[in-house]
């Protein structure tokens, strides 16, 4: 039963009868909002969008994270890489968007190694207005009190049908704020939980009001990957109350909404205590409708997400069923990941696809006639990556890689559920594969989050195998993965490795960057691997 006020479940105690008719709510309030204005609120709709009109209409993505180039170090992870990929196929495919991300003038961070595998973060050196240039339009938001002025920097993404996509960067570092507030956009995930709450009152709130600023008045849909940008529904609802000051348009702004979750466990959720919120954002908004939208606790971003989106999806078949049973009483669907075919093909498979299969990069479908490539000619091509990597791993690293060893290779977030160092559990048995069935060597990358303690300690451990298997086994752990490295990796090595701990990975991309390269996955059956693994043809399951 649905609450006719908010839309969301309705209780069958908490009830009032108007016209005869019995109406059940989500909470007091809705009944006390719904005896105030009971037409309005049975009168609500759709909002009307004439169909000639939907087609100008854009899409506004939100996301915390974009990867959209390895010299521009505004993602951490998949999370960014995927809405890199998403921008560069909309723009491909022609689909009107625009993007709302944060500029981290700092990056996430500059990753050193030393030789016990001890990470040490740097800022990442930059110069953002060399690639992404300035507009002199500002918005405010209230932070603590303050007024915090942003600006935005736009970054132009050009499809192969010359379609361009904008993806506007927002910036606090102005004269105009003070000393902490220049800061807040510093660092991608970096800083406290208010410091967190604040860049995602600049992501939803103010990137809402720089996209009025900028004149994308016309938006079709909010799209919120990830819950981090999920304030926008709160400004979207304040917008239309401060409008008329009669109804909460919840079901308006629900229509206006798409969430995608990433999360396969709740802590991974971003959660702030009210106490927290009240300090940040004052009197913003009346703290019951908050409560009522975010949790009664916490104000759980994940949670609001799920309240004001008309359409929800996981990021893999699995992940939706998972994401189903976290989160009971959403209809939660799924899509699957995918990565831009064009951006993670490496030169020679470029040139192989382009050679038997014309329009492969308009089309990914056609990919699957890769099948019918002859053998030889997808080994040479493999071997021309291979040789960019070893070169590349040689060069870096002195590491002596042989071309014509197996090469397995393993990059992603250094964190403990991607357990990394499972493939050393035991290291006489894997001394043994090496010596007696043949040899191997082993290429790593991967950045543990600054505050991730066990991550950072996953990446010691690895460095203790190595020294283990010295003069064994070769094993190099390459400092600073980022989109370049990825790329190279994926297509260099003979064998990508996953092992993660089921059912933690969402999706994993990675895979599909390999898969784009000839080279097979060695991996735990979780994520896409459920849905891309044939067993002995497109690589191999890991129980
Ligand atoms: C593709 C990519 C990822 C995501 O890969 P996973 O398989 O999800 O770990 C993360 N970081 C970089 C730099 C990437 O290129």
């Amino acid at each position: 039963m649905k609450d006719p006020v908010c839309g969301m479940s309705a209780k069958k105690e908490i009830a009032y009868e108007y016209k005869d008719q019995k109406f059940c709510f989500c909470s007091e309030l809705c009944r006390d909002e719904f005896k105030k204005f009971p037409e309005q609120y049975l009168n609500q709709r759709d909002i009307f969008i004439p169909l000639g009109e939907k087609q100008e209409r854009k899409i506004a993505y939100f996301s915390m994270e974009v990867g959209i180039e390895s010299h521009i170090p505004t993602y951490s992870g998949g999370l960014g890489v995927l809405a890199g990929d998403t921008i560069r196929s909309c723009a491909d495919l022609k689909v009107p968007m625009v993007v709302v991300t944060l500029l981290y003038e700092k990056g996430y961070f500059y990753q050193k190694l030393d030789t016990l595998g001890n990470q040490k973060e740097m800022p990442v050196q930059w110069y953002p207005e060399d690639f992404i240039t300035p507009l002199t339009n500002r918005v405010s938001v209230r932070i603590e009190n303050r007024t915090v002025f942003i600006r935005a920097l736009q970054y132009e993404v050009i499809g192969i049908t010359g379609h361009r996509v904008p993806v506007i960067f927002l910036d606090t570092n102005l004269e105009e704020n003070s000393e902490y507030d220049r800061g807040l956009n510093d660092y991608l995930y970096g800083g406290d939980l208010k410091y967190r709450f604040a860049q995602e009152i600049i992501l939803g709130i103010g990137g809402l009001r720089m996209l009025h600023d900028l004149g994308h008045s016309k938006i079709r849909k909010y799209h919120m990957n990830e819950g981090h940008a999920s304030l926008l529904t709160l400004e979207l609802l304040r917008m239309r109350r401060t409008e008329d000051e009669t109804i909460w348009k919840f079901d308006e702004v629900r229509n206006l909404c798409v969430f995608t979750t990433h999360t396969p466990v709740p802590a991974g959720h971003d959660q702030f205590s009210y106490d927290l919120v009240k300090g940040v954002l004052g009197d913003y908004m009346p703290f019951d409708i908050m409560k009522m939208l975010g949790g009664e606790e916490r104000l759980n971003l994940t949670l609001l997400a799920l309240n004001l989106s008309k359409y929800i999806n996981g990021v893999a078949k699995k992940h939706g069923e998972v994401s189903k049973s976290m989160f009971p009483g959403y209809s939660i669907d799924s899509i699957t990941n995918g990565v831009h075919s064009n951006t993670w093909t490496c030169d020679s498979f470029k040139e192989l696809y382009s050679k038997y299969i014309s329009g492969w990069r308009n089309d990914s479908f056609s990919l699957r006639y890769a099948l019918s490539i002859p053998k030889i000619e997808i080994w040479q091509a493999h071997m021309k990556a291979k040789k960019i990597l070893i070169d590349y791993i040689n060069k870096e690293a002195n590491a002596g890689f042989h071309y014509d060893v197996f090469t397995i290779g393993f990059a992603r977030r250094a964190t403990l559920y991607k357990r990394a160092d499972m493939i050393f559990s035991d290291v006489n048995r894997l001394k043994t594969i090496s010596q007696e069935v043949g040899n191997i060597q082993f290429v790593f990358a991967g950045k543990a989050h600054p505050q991730d303690l066990p991550g950072k300690e996953l990446i010691k451990r690895i460095f203790s195998s190595i020294r283990q298997l010295k003069g064994q086994v070769k094993i190099i752990y390459l400092e600073n993965y980022d989109i370049d490295m990825g790329k190279m990796l994926t297509s260099g090595v003979d064998l990508w490795l996953n092992t993660p701990q089921r059912p933690n990975e969402a999706s994993g991309t990675s895979g599909m960057k390999a898969a784009h390269n000839g080279v097979p996955s060695f991996s735990v059956l979780d994520g896409w691997w459920v849905e891309g693994h044939i067993e002995g043809r497109t690589g191999w399951s890991l129980a």
